[in-house]
This record gives structure tokens, sequence and C-alpha cells, in this order.
């Protein structure tokens, strides 16, 4: 299986909407759901005859395409769901030589008090004041935020730039609009760029996507909304993260791993019990999926530190079925603390887990991907903090 990192443009107001109203979409989801965009690349494949219609859906009930959500870019920042453990000063802080005003942020989960505790499955101390005392903070998670460039900043928030329309019913017959038809849209305005994860055993489609596949996502891809493009594919080593693992220290057996969570998480037993979280991961089964002959043990989840969230699986195109809902799962940037047993190759199989996380099998013909992404906190880009 290859991985890569993912660039996506959107070319036209897209509608993702997180909720149905009585008159329209109402609020403009902040992410592209790992589930449209394993459908929209599907579906585009097919359209462009890559694909035979039979083959679509039989990739979309296998494991030879796993998909994460796409969260939105920055300029040159990516941006992350942000974890339990940051807060934001809600005072501004002027700094006497400078006159500018700056907020305060801070990532407290790498001071020893928090990350000690978390390692001894005791919860840690929450933060309730900032450095100069103000006890007007505020918890971003799990909205995304990215690295900051500011001395006191250790991060910023982000978000996806959001237009309300409004339109009106069209009557069929008379070719007038309706009185009383009028929908509102929450639409993402064009041209922002997001990043997401995608790994994949078939070559023909790891070419495809980099060659600068043109998708359609959300609602309304017939009006001309949704239409976006693959714009940059940058294949991830996974040598490279082994050994970042391995330099870590932290991919030992038996020992508590603190993790974060890039997509929310999940655990089901059939479609009518299911857990907010998994307790138990076969990473055997993970190295199977990636195509890898190794042993890889078990990780055992004991406690996660989040918000609860609903997580819809979408429309199955095919079956003109909706898929289920899951509610009060682990929200995508939660903190997990676990430990491996019975492990082979560790640093692997956390390499996997964190790119492409644990998907799940759903029925006979949908496999629910971008989900269980679970990344040792010490390699994560910017969410552990500067060590102290
Ligand atoms: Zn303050």
């Amino acid at each position: 299986m290859r991985f890569c990192e993912v660039k996506i443009k959107t070319l036209s107001p897209t509608i993702i909407p997180a909720r149905r109203v009585e008159r329209g979409y109402k609020g403009q989801l902040k992410y592209i759901p790992s589930t449209t965009l394993r459908g929209a690349i599907l579906t585009s494949l097919y359209m462009q005859e890559y694909i035979s219609l039979e083959e679509a859906k039989s990739i979309g009930g296998s494991y030879e395409l796993l998909v994460s959500n796409a969260y939105i870019l920055d300029g040159e920042f990516k941006s992350y769901p942000s974890h339990p453990f940051m807060y934001k000063c809600k005072i501004p802080h002027k700094d006497a030589e400078k006159s500018e005003e700056v907020f305060e942020s801070k990532i407290f989960i790498y001071e020893y008090d928090v990350a000690n505790a978390l390692k001894s499955g005791i919860d840690p101390k929450f933060k309730f004041e900032c450095s100069r005392g103000h006890a007007a903070i505020e918890y971003p998670h799990p909205q995304p935020v990215r690295k900051s460039d500011k001395g006191e900043e250790e991060f910023k928030e982000v978000d996806v730039k959001v237009q309300s329309m409004i339109s009106v019913g069209i009557s069929k017959r008379r070719a007038t609009s309706q009185a009383g038809m009028l929908y509102e849209y929450d639409v993402m305005v064009e041209g922002q760029e997001f990043w997401c994860y995608i790994g994949t055993s078939r070559d023909d489609i790891y070419e495809r996507i980099k060659s600068g596949l043109e998708i359609k996502i959300g609602r309304g891809i017939s009006r001309g909304f949704g239409h976006s493009v693959l714009e940059k594919v940058k294949e991830i080593s996974l040598d490279d993260l082994v050994e970042d693992l391995k330099t870590s220290g932290v991919a030992v057996e038996d020992r508590n791993i603190i993790f974060y969570s890039l997509s929310p998480l999940l655990e089901i037993d059939d479609l009518k019990s299911y857990k907010p979280y998994p307790s138990k991961l076969n990473l055997n089964l993970l190295m199977e999926i990636c195509g890898v002959d190794e042993k890889a043990g078990v990780l055992e989840i004991k406690k996660v530190y989040g918000k609860g969230r609903t997580l819809h699986c979408g429309w199955d195109m095919y079956g003109n079925i909706r898929r289920p809902i899951f509610d009060h799962v682990a929200s995508e940037g939660s903190i997990a603390v676990g430990s491996i047993t019975n492990g082979g190759n560790i640093p692997l199989s956390l390499a996997l887990l964190s790119l492409i996380g644990y998907p799940i099998k759903i029925s006979q013909n949908y496999i629910l991907t971008g989900i269980n992404m679970l990344t040792p906190i010490q390699i994560h880009p910017f969410l552990w903090g500067e060590k102290t």
C-alpha cells in the first residue's frame, strides 16, 4: 500500500451541510468528511471511465482505498483539530516594548504534571488561568488550529470561509418562482484548500490521484457546486515515520502511550451496539489491511479525553439508502491513552495507525475509513508543544 498527503482545492462554492433544516441546509462543516471524499474519488474514477461501476462498488467495500477527513490549509500551514489540552486567553496581553496586542495561546499537554499524569493513567490537572492570571481562557477543542509564528501564541485558530445563500424555488410547470419556496444554504466559498491522507494498494488509482483528478463533493453538484481538484500529492515515506517513532522512544510494549486523534474514534460490534472509542484494536489486522506481513500486537485504549460528537456515514448512492449515524463518539482532536501488548513491529504498526487509522467494516459493501487515526503525540508536528 502507498500513502500520500493530498492537497484539495475547491473550484466552486461547496455545500457540505452540518444538518438539514426545514428550508434547506444549515451550518457548514469545517472540514470535508472522509466518507464524502472517498465517495467523490470513486465516483470521479468511474465517471471518467478509469474504473467500471462494478469496480467502484467493490473498492468501496474493500480496504483498497483509505481516505482521511480533509482539514483546511491556511496558506502554508496545515490545520488540525485542536485537542483538549490547549487554551487561548481572551484578554489581550500588551507588550511593554511593542504596541501590538497579542492573545496568549498555549499547548500545555507536554507540561510535566499533565504528561506524567496521563502516562500513569491519572486524570491530569486542567489549566484555568493564563500565564498572567487571567481566568478568561477558552479551550478551542475540537476547532481547527494551526502553528503560529508569533511569540506568545503557540497556535492560531483557523476557519473555513462560509457564505450564506438564498435561492428561490422554481415551479416546474410555470417556470416562475413559487411563493414560500425560499431555500437557505450555507456554502463554503471557492478557492479554499484542504489537506488529507490517502492510502491505496492500487497503483492505477494512485497514478490517477497524482495526475490531478477532478472530483465533485457535497450537495448541488449538478448545479455547479462542489467542483474540486486534487492538486498536489506528496508521497509519504513510511520509513521516515518509523524512524521518528523509534527515536521518540514511545513505541515500546506495555508502557502507556499518549495518542492524538486526527479523526473521530469508534468501535462497532454490530450495528446495534457500538462504543464511543475502541477498547482494543487488533494491530495485526491493520498490518494485514496494509499488506504488511508482520506481527503487531494489540493496542488497548484505557482512557479518552475529548468531546462527544455525532458521526454521519453519509449516503449510499448505489443502494440509495442512508448509512448509519453514530451519536456521542469521541470527536477528532481527542487525546487517548493506551498501551500495546504482544507487540511485534510496534513502530511500523503505529506509523500505519497514524497515517490511515483503523478502518471499520460497517456492512458487506461499505468500509468507513478515516477513523481511529491515532498518533503518538510526541511525533506530532506541533500539537505536542515545546518540550521543557
Ligand atoms: Zn491572559
